[in-house]
């Protein structure tokens, strides 16, 4: 079975944590103390293939921004930068994940501002929540995909 790492990365309360917990304990945690990085690991099935993922390492990136908070998404505009820097190469995986798609009302960032900053990227781009578990599974799958290719 291939093994995937993957690291989960965005400023503080965008719901890195809640996706994390969501997608590999099924449940929505309210409050995750913020200090406490944990390492996970889950199989799963992706296009057929089973395969088992261990979140919180590197090699995969999954970059989260809080569509209800436009500085998330200012923060991390020179992530992309930061990532092929330490990786030292351009080809890195990487997924643009706009968390909180469920809070519609209090959106500060479109869907269009994410899938352009996603083609500068030149990388994938979900709108997620956390809370009641929109593309959650997509989000992992997707970056699954992503290190398939490279
Ligand atoms: P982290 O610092 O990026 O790990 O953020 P957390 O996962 O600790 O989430 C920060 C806060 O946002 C917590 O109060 C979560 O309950 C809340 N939260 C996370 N994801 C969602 C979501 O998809 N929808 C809503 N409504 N709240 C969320
Ligand atoms: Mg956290």
């Amino acid at each position: 079975m291939r093994e995937f790492k993957v690291v989960v990365l965005g400023s503080g309360g965008v719901g890195k944590s809640a996706l994390t917990v969501q997608f590999v304990s099924g449940c929505f945690m309210e409050k995750y103390d913020p200090t406490i990085e944990d390492f996970y690991r889950k199989e799963i099935e992706v296009d057929n293939s089973p395969c088992v993922l261990e979140i919180l390492d590197t090699a995969g990136f999954v970059v989260v921004y809080s569509l209800t908070n436009h500085q998330t998404f200012q923060d991390i505009k020179t992530m992309k930068d930061l990532i092929t820097r330490v990786k030292g190469t351009e080809r890195v995986p990487i997924l643009l994940v706009a968390n909180k798609v469920d809070l519609e009302n209090q959106r500060e960032v479109e869907t269009n501002e994410g899938d352009g900053l996603a083609r500068i990227w030149g990388c994938p781009f979900v709108e997620a929540s956390a809370k009641n578990r929109t593309n959650v599974n997509e989000v992992f799958a997707e970056i699954v995909r992503e290190m398939n290719v490279s």
